[in-house]
């Protein structure tokens, strides 16, 4: 589903106060919540989303003194995306000095009321995630606000589904078998079936590796390409994300 954007004159946004800086690039994007009580009644009710952001942007200009609304998107219960600053403008809301690193992506989803990211809410940050990697020169990088940073945002909920490597949900793709339950690492070399179940994966995904049940210096080699490639820490050692990835990531 192509992303679904609320247009700022659809959103009646007030216009910014000054000029944006300019960004090239960016690692990837950083995920945030409202911090604050979100209305369960947004659910039901679009016109309250609308009416959210409109204030979320009155308190980043007239509280904060900010130019604009400090993210890049807002996002919706209704899997619709909200153009904050846009693509190629440096956000805000992730703290100073880190804002040049990422995109700034908001979920409406609070501390107090609605706590649990929706589907429709998740859909529509990856919809988000996906525009600024196609249009806005972002990186594979997904994180939250306090990766970095001294803040609870983007609250727990949503900060392990970002840890989980922000699956989608209902994710009706390929699943990944079970985790092994050991982590798959090197120094030493450890052998088993599990490492050759991950092996072959990975030989499946076009990365050129022996699938001979031992992980010793290629198979880490790999696994710190992999991670690298799919925004994820990484230190070579193949713990539940990385093994759940080798299957469920989309390839290429
Ligand atoms: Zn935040
Ligand atoms: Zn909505």
């Amino acid at each position: 589903m192509a992303i679904d954007l609320v247009l700022r004159r659809d959103w009646n946004a007030r216009a910014p106060r000054g000029d944006y800086t300019q960004l090239d690039s960016t690692k990837g994007v950083k995920v945030h919540y409202t911090g604050g009580r979100v209305d369960p009644g947004i659910v039901s009710d679009h016109a309250q989303c609308v009416a959210m952001v409109r204030s979320i942007q009155g308190y980043h200009m007239d509280g904060n003194g900010w130019i604009d609304i400090g993210y890049t998107y807002v996002t919706c219960p209704h899997r619709k995306v909200f153009e904050g600053r846009g693509l190629h403008h440096l956000p805000a809301a992730n703290g100073p000095g880190l804002n040049a690193g990422h995109y700034a992506v908001l979920g409406l989803v609070g501390n107090a009321g609605l706590v649990q990211p929706t589907d429709g809410i998740l859909h529509a940050i990856l919809d988000a995630i996906q525009y600024v990697r196609d249009h806005g020169r972002a990186g594979k990088e997904i994180k939250g606000h306090r990766d970095g940073y001294a803040t609870d945002c983007p609250g727990d909920p949503l900060y392990a589904w970002v840890k989980r490597g922000a699956p989608r949900p209902g994710n009706s793709g390929p699943t990944a078998p079970p985790f092994p339950g050991r982590l798959l690492k090197y120094p030493p070399v450890i052998q088993g079936e599990d490492v050759r179940t991950w092996q072959a994966q990975m030989s499946t995904r076009g990365w050129e590796l022996d699938v001979d049940g031992a992980y010793g210096s290629a198979s880490r080699e790999v696994c710190l390409r992999f991670q690298r490639q799919q925004g994820q820490d990484d230190d070579g050692i193949v713990g539940p994300i990385t093994w759940r990835l080798a299957w469920e990531a989309p390839i290429g």
